[in-house]
């Protein structure tokens, strides 16, 4: 498998004027071609700010303050840890990886055409506007919208329609990576699984090669996953392939988000509440060692003393919990 994106020991904190947040903390992780992996966590877990960290939307207070992200551009590793955010911007964004941000239905103007988005990001890539409209008219047909919509405003299409239009003119330069944060979290039943059905086309098709979903229902994406990432107060808790998962969590709080998955409250699941008891910790000032150690039913004391690593326990799956690196010797 060749690895498309890879991320070294990273942490980045939110540098407020009295607090330091230490939303992303020390994790490292790789995105293989081809793959679909999905990040999974409660509100407050880190998952927004891990999605930020691979294409370098570093925007203060969010900082980079450890760690390295390599890009593989024509074959070859880029350190786009070491370059600005306008860097990053310009030379990768849309080209080789592109967002779909959690607010992509309400981000477009409300006087702006959609072919003026379309435009715009032909100007900025130095392509001549008519040749990019063509391939969004291609596009827009693609993920079932009518191409004479590029003409609309956002106002004229639903809900659905907008943020189908946005992930087709996000990726009309054939990004390898596509990032979606909670892309379904604001659209009803049908068109979440319309919206998942035309990112898995994209992917078939070969127009975006790898793609990151970001979510805080399991079941969202356990559909369409292959590896799953799941985050825990800005820590990667477990990170193992969709079945082994689905088969048998091993971290304690992947058996709580399953269960919450498995909860007849449709209240519990769409506001991302997990049925774990306990509140989310306060990542200004993290529980000592594990994380979790406050709400994990099977803590023992070192868990409260020393920090769990995340380390493979079998291939295909790491995990960070003593329950599973033989915490009896330690
Ligand atoms: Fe629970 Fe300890 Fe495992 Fe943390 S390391 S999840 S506290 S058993």
């Amino acid at each position: 498998k060749e690895v498309l994106l890879k991320v070294e020991n990273a942490k980045a904190y939110y540098k407020l004027e009295k607090a330091t947040v230490k939303a992303v903390d020390n994790v490292s992780f790789e995105i293989y071609e081809g793959e679909v992996i999905g990040i999974v966590g409660e509100s407050g877990s880190g998952k927004t700010t891990l999605s930020n960290l691979i294409f370098m939307n570093m925007l203060k207070p969010l900082t980079l303050v450890d760690g390295k992200i390599f890009l593989k551009v024509e074959g070859r590793f880029e350190e786009i840890s070491a370059m600005s955010r306008e860097e990053v911007k310009r030379r990768f964004w849309g080209r080789d990886i592109t967002i779909i941000p959690q607010s992509a239905m309400n981000a477009l103007m409300p006087t702006l055409k959609m072919s003026k988005y379309v435009e715009h990001l032909a100007e900025s890539h130095g392509i001549e506007p008519s040749e990019l409209l063509r391939k969004a008219e291609e596009r827009f047909k693609e993920v079932g919208l009518n191409p004479l919509w590029l003409n609309r405003y956002p106002f004229e299409l639903s809900g659905g329609m907008r943020q189908r239009a946005v992930i087709a003119i996000a990726t009309l330069l054939n990004p390898k990576l596509l990032v979606a944060d909670e892309p379904t979290s604001a659209l009803d039943v049908v068109n979440q699984k319309v919206l998942l059905q035309v990112l898995m086309q994209l992917k078939r098709a070969g127009i975006v090669k790898s793609i990151v979903f970001i979510t805080h229902d399991i079941a969202t994406i356990r559909q369409i996953a292959d590896r799953m990432i799941i985050m825990y107060a800005g820590k990667i808790v477990e990170f193992s392939d969709m079945e082994k998962i689905l088969e048998k969590p091993l971290h304690p709080y992947t058996t709580g988000l399953l269960n919450s998955v498995l909860t007849p409250e449709p209240e519990i699941r769409t506001r991302g509440i997990s049925v774990i008891p306990g509140a989310p910790a306060n990542l200004i000032n993290p529980p000592s060692g594990c994380r979790f150690h406050p709400r994990c039913p099977y803590a023992m004391d070192i868990c409260k003393e020393k920090e769990p690593e995340l380390i493979e326990v079998e291939t295909g799956r790491r995990v960070a919990c003593f329950l599973h690196q033989g915490a009896k010797e330690l």
